[in-house]
């Protein structure tokens, strides 16, 4: 089974582990570059996105996760991950960096204040069946994306999952579902990198 890391600096990394693992992925924390070197495809957690770009900062891990994205490495974000992801965020904090990797504009918290929180039934593009119950928690959409960016699924208008050749991210949290569709069409994506690359 292919060895899926889930960044542990902050957030619901725990979820993660517990979805990737029922999606047949070796499932691990990872905090320093040495963890980082050692998995075959890594998520980012929701939480909060200043937190993880600033810890990641600090434990001497942004440089090693840009390079491990720019060379392939498959990669999933989920809300405060999929700003991680963004090329550019509309409206950094101060101080707030990304790893990047997917072309695409974020707006943090653009779901709004009264709607800090709901759910919502969304089709995604590559999930077969029902559509997946997508629970939003202060979340990110994406305000516009290149051109070689596939758009997986949109709400109300706001696209909310994208695809850039391994990188992966939605403004929702499928960890938070007991439905893992989205985590088995990741660790799909980890198994055929692995495949590619050993050719
Ligand atoms: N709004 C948060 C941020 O900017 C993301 C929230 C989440 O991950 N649930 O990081």
């Amino acid at each position: 089974s292919p060895v899926v890391g889930v960044l542990a600096l902050q957030g619901d990394v725990r979820e993660h582990l517990i979805a990737l693992a029922s999606a047949d992925a070796v499932a691990r924390p990872v905090r320093r570059p040495e963890e980082l070197a050692e998995v075959d495809g890594l998520v980012i957690p929701g939480g909060e996105s200043t937190t993880i770009s600033k810890l990641a900062a600090l434990f001497g891990l942004l440089e090693p996760l840009r390079a491990r994205v720019r060379d392939g490495m498959p990669v999933y974000g989920t809300c405060a991950g999929m700003i991680m992801l963004a090329d550019k965020i509309l409206d950094p904090r101060s101080g707030q960096e990304t790893v990047g990797g997917i072309d695409m504009i974020v707006r943090r918290n653009a779901f709004g204040r009264q709607n800090e929180s709901f759910e919502a039934s969304v089709g995604v593009n590559g999930v077969d069946g029902d559509p997946v119950e997508g629970v939003f928690i202060r979340a990110p959409w994406v305000e516009s994306v290149g051109a070689e960016v596939d758009v997986l699924a949109e709400h109300e208008g706001h696209i909310v999952a994208v695809r850039e050749g391994n990188a992966l991210a939605t403004s929702f949290h499928p960890e938070l579902t007991g439905d893992h569709r989205i985590h088995a069409l990741f660790v799909d994506m980890v198994r055929g990198n692995g495949r590619a690359g050993s050719l």
